[in-house]
């Protein structure tokens, strides 16, 4: 698909030039407007008709159907009477996933046949539209009009917990219009269900189920939330995360919070296409945030205010569905930076139970593109009322107060994902350690003895951790606590962990709590090295972080906490691990669906990513031996922190040093669903 692209978006490229194409900030309100109000044509009687695209048929055996227009555009049709689709998923990597999903979260049966896995229903309404490919016509006798059931089907499937289908085509006309984009709804069978083709930016065939919502929070019910069946790459092994259509390679935010909810904030980023000149940019950002009010969830709102180019130009931008579509008023050139500066601000500063802090942590809470496009340098300068203290991902660059307000700037250099800023009524306590800071934060109180135990632990651990993996990623390390019980998290340079750390206790390991304490500090820590130094590109490479810093926090416990400690992980392993025994293969872990079921789920996840990944770096240790296992994990460290990582390239370095092909491991293991031996 690459080399197709750029033919066709160099063309695009000199039709702009000749000044034959409209500006690009109408393009996008124009497709946008249109396509969000799709308007029935007069009915006709139709049967034995079939429509296909890619992977997908449907058949409209006997019904009336409608020629739907986006503006003057005929773009597709509406059916409505006796139907039946066929969709296949020919890619091996999402097979066991299509057959567990389907069975576990829909009312339809998969197949698996020599095509592939196939899933099939039926329906009563079909609206089909299409771009870059033909668009079925509708002839026949006239019928009574479709106008009203048109009407309830779009309502229906606006509901999608998803950006708007306009965006989609709004970004094929801006970025190829000759890539063929299908976009399919289908209600009144066993599930509603939606197709997509979309050959746009990241070429790949999707079969989402929308489902009712399991919460009973009414801002919740108000959605149907799509589950993808079958989410399978066009063009490309499923085994290499897509290629990224550009980078975010700087982030520089300036943001003011006020006492109460409000922030207000300017995002200035800097974008590199590649390979092909670009026109429009897909990022994603939380519209809606929820916040607990009262019995119930309350929304509230993060909203765009102007998006303006380097030259001082305001750009064309719509913002729904937690997706923000930016239209560059020429297209950008491949492989040349160019900045867009977001203007933000709403009420999204949440505090968690009323607690005096608030978190823009591990979501979209600026501009961000899809995973593998993110690399990006951070610079941030926070301002806070007192008491509130901000901490941001990087090292400290100034920390004082201005106008009244505690102002922090940070700074991170290499390319990182996921930057995080929190403020609350914090104490800190900083300490150099070996040339890194360690400092730690903790909440409303200040608490001296846990403070310097979890200095001690961290140092430790890093301490370990440089020995074998090689320099520590970051020249300080914010520990962070959070008022809640259960979980750490490792966004870069900061570990936000919950207050049961915070014991005083934690420096005497004779406690049991203390030793579970110290697995999670070396899991979170580790992440510095994987999944943070080493970047994720995908969803499906996932493990690289967990499973990665589970093991290294195992050989940590093992060498300083002893071998019992380490066994006890071990048996911890297996117990999870057979939750997820026969289920999906490991880079399914984040798709895994399971209806009416949250508990279920997550022990699947949990158990593939915490538990089987582990193991199965476990029976790799065994064949390299000890000496030759952390040799390799320092040489990927080296070759590929600061870079996306993926399981092929840990694969390909093992073979270079090995000599012998490891993808039929990683076959069995990862893409597939044995478990290793032990
Ligand atoms: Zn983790």
């Amino acid at each position: 698909m690459r080399p197709l692209l750029a033919v066709f978006s160099l063309v695009l490229c000199a039709l702009w030039q000749t000044g034959a194409a409209r500006a690009a900030d109408s393009v996008l309100a124009e497709t946008v407007d249109r396509f969000d109000h799709l308007q029935p044509g007069d009915a006709v009687a139709i049967s034995g008709r079939a429509l296909s695209a890619g992977r997908f048929t449907c058949t409209l055996k006997t019904g009336r159907a409608a020629p739907v227009r986006a503006g003057d555009e005929v773009v597709g049709l509406f059916f409505e009477g006796e139907g039946a689709m066929e969709y296949v998923s020919t890619d091996p990597v999402e097979a066991a996933l299509v057959l567990f999903d389907t069975r576990k979260g829909s009312g339809l049966k998969a197949e698996k046949t020599d095509r592939g896995v196939v899933v099939r229903d039926t329906f009563r309404r079909l609206l089909w539209i299409a771009r870059g490919t033909p668009v079925p016509e509708v002839s026949g006798a006239p019928a009574a009009s479709l106008a009203n059931s048109f009407r309830k089907e779009r309502e229906k499937f606006g509901r999608m917990h998803a950006a708007p289908l306009s965006h989609d085509f709004a970004l094929q006309k801006l970025n190829d219009p000759a890539a063929p984009l299908v976009w399919a709804e289908m209600d009144g069978g066993k599930e509603d269900l939606v197709y997509e083709l979309d050959r746009v930016d990241h070429p790949s065939e999707a079969l989402l189920l929308l489902h009712p919502s399991e919460s009973r929070d009414p801002e919740l019910r108000k959605f149907l939330w799509p589950v993808a069946l079958s989410h399978q790459p066009v063009g490309r092994d499923a085994r290499d995360p897509a290629p990224p259509r550009f980078l975010l390679t700087a982030v520089d935010v300036d943001l003011t919070a006020t006492a109460g909810n409000d922030a207000a904030m300017t995002v200035t980023e800097t974008f590199v296409p590649v390979g092909a000149p670009l026109s429009a940019l897909r990022l994603d950002l939380n519209g809606l945030w929820y916040a607990q009010a009262g019995a119930n969830l309350g929304t509230r709102a993060e909203k765009v205010r102007a998006v303006t180019d380097e030259a001082g130009r305001g750009l064309a931008f719509d913002h729904r569905g937690d997706e923000l579509v930016v239209a560059l008023a020429e297209p950008a050139a491949p492989d040349r930076p160019i900045r867009v500066r977001f203007e933000i601000e709403g009420d999204f500063l949440i505090r968690p139970g009323g607690d005096a802090y608030w978190e823009l942590g591990v979501s979209s809470w600026f501009p961000q593109p899809y995973l593998g496009e993110q690399a990006y340098t951070f610079h941030a300068v926070v301002r806070v009322p007192p008491p509130f203290v901000p901490f941001a991902s990087g090292t400290t660059v100034r920390r004082e107060v201005e106008a009244g307000r505690n102002v922090l700037e940070a700074q991170v250099d290499r390319p990182i994902q996921c930057a995080v800023i929190l403020a609350g009524k914090y104490v800190t306590h900083e300490e150099v350690r070996d040339g890194i800071t360690i400092r730690v934060a903790t909440y409303a109180l200040e608490n001296e003895s846990s403070m310097k135990g979890l200095t001690n632990v961290a140092a430790e651990i890093i301490a370990f951790y440089r020995g074998f993996l090689g320099p520590f990623p970051f020249g300080q390390f914010d520990i962070v606590e959070i008022n809640d019980y259960g979980y750490g998290q490792a966004p870069p340079g900061v570990m936000f962990i919950t207050k049961e750390a915070f014991d005083p206790l934690i420096g005497d390991m004779n406690q049991l709590s203390a030793r579970g304490i110290a697995r999670t500090f070396a899991h979170e820590i580790a992440h510095q090295y994987w999944g943070v130094a080493v970047r994720i590109p995908s969803y499906a490479e996932q493990w690289l972080g967990e499973s990665f810093a589970e093991y290294c926090a195992a050989l940590f416990l093992k060498a300083r906490r002893g071998e019992a400690v380490a066994s006890a992980l071990a048996a911890r392993w297996r117990r999870g691990a057979s939750f997820a025994a026969d289920t999906v293969p490991i880079p399914m872990a984040s798709r895994v669906y399971v209806a009416d079921d949250a508990v279920q789920r997550t022990e699947i996840r949990r158990g593939l990513l915490y538990a089987r990944g582990p193991l199965v770096l476990d029976a790799l240790r065994r064949e390299l031996g000890d000496e030759a296992f952390l040799d390799f994990l320092r040489a990927y460290q080296e070759g590929f922190a600061w870079k996306f990582g993926s399981t092929k390239s840990v694969a390909g370095l093992l073979e270079a040093r090995t000599k012998k092909d490891f993808m039929p491991f990683f076959e069995r293991y990862f893409w597939g669903l044995e478990m290793p031996k032990n």
